[in-house]
């Protein structure tokens, strides 16, 4: 696996950068749930793979806390710790981990060339993309002070933990409403706040939402801050600006959900793979198949829709199968 070591003597004689080749037949690129469950398959079936972990190793998991839908396991277990064990898992059954992060790819022919922030090259047969998205955040300094503890990026993962409190959402996408009718299933009330005076969501998910007796709407307001107690650190309130008066208000909260988009982590694919209008990676339908035949895409690189880990987790297995029949037909 592990190819020739380049060595280039600089100017000063003191300093040499060495630069490695490594030849694989799977390259994985990214360390989430999408890329360590391709890892595993693709290791399981013999082809040694090289996963190279990205800037967040562990993917969007890593920065939650508690999980509690992810099968397996009777009780919730951390999402730094199950990062850890898919990685060991992946590891274990043959994986090759780089600490690495991908800053160029050539796909115009095969093998693949990839290479690193290292300078490291990675030539490979096939390659899996599972770089995922990264949420977006408001970008307030008091946001990351109480994300996990009131503030989070994701309804799904963290609703439950909001059973008959009041939670307030913020966006005014398909994502926001279809977190605010989610937590209005557990929450006892749910306040959306949108920065304008109408929805970007499609017109049936908005009817969904103007129906729901649990949810109220606070238009043309933004978030100024997120306030809340130091020890413990828990959110209380948000304060909200209104953006055609000025007005500023405090409305008291026990959790805010942030819904403004993500986005898919392709700035390296932009010009290379057929990306959607949202800079998505494009799959053929019920594959992990791109446009570039050998180069696969799972996890949230692809799939705006599910975002989950165990969604992931999922099209990961099935890009190792999809690339395992690829090499064996070449
Ligand atoms: P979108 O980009 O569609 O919407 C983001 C929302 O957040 C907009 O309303 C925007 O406001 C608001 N926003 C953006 N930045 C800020 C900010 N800094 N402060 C306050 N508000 C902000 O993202 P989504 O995640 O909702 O959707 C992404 C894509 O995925 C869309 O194509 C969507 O249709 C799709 N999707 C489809 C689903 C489905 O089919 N079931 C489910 C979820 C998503 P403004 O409107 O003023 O720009």
């Amino acid at each position: 696996m592990l190819g020739t070591h380049l060595t280039f003597p600089s100017s000063n004689s003191k300093f040499q950068i060495q630069m490695t080749n490594h030849t694989t037949k799977i390259l994985i690129i990214g360390s989430g749930s999408a890329g360590c469950t391709a890892a595993i398959y693709a290791a399981r079936a013999g082809l040694s793979p090289i996963m190279v972990h990205g800037m967040q190793p562990g993917g969007q998991l890593t920065i939650t806390t508690d999980v509690e839908n992810y099968p397996g396991f009777e009780h919730a277990v951390q999402g730094g710790w199950l990062m850890e064990q898919m990685e060991k898992q992946a590891a274990n059954v043959g994986t090759n981990i780089i600490h690495d992060t991908i800053k160029s790819v050539d796909f115009s022919k095969r093998p693949f060339i990839a290479v690193g922030e290292s300078e490291d090259s990675y030539i490979a047969d096939a390659v899996i993309i599972a770089t995922g998205a990264t949420a977006r955040w408001l970008g307030i300094d008091s946001e990351q002070k109480f994300s996990g503890f009131g503030v989070s990026a994701c309804a799904t993962c963290d609703g439950f933990f909001y059973k008959n409190k009041e939670v307030v959402v913020i966006g005014g996408g398909n994502s926001a409403v279809e977190e605010a009718l989610y937590l209005a299933n557990i929450a006892s009330k749910v306040t959306l706040v949108h920065r304008r005076d109408s929805l970007r969501a499609e017109k049936i998910a908005q009817e969904r939402l103007f129906a729901n007796s649990k949810i109220s709407m606070v238009w043309d307001s933004a978030v100024e801050e997120f306030v809340g107690t130091e020890e413990p650190t828990s959110l209380t309130a948000v304060r909200l600006k209104n953006l055609k008066t000025g007005d500023v208000s405090e409305l008291k909260t026990d959790g805010a959900f942030i819904a403004i988009g993500h986005s898919p982590n392709t700035e390296l694919f932009k010009g290379i793979i057929t990306l959607d209008s949202d800079n998505y990676i494009v799959t053929e339908k019920g594959s992990t198949k791109t446009n570039i035949a050998g180069v696969f895409a799972a996890g949230d690189v692809q799939d705006k829709i599910f975002r989950q880990a165990v969604t992931a987790a999922g099209t990961g297995c099935m890009a190792a199968l999809e690339a395992e029949k690829f090499l064996a037909g070449h």
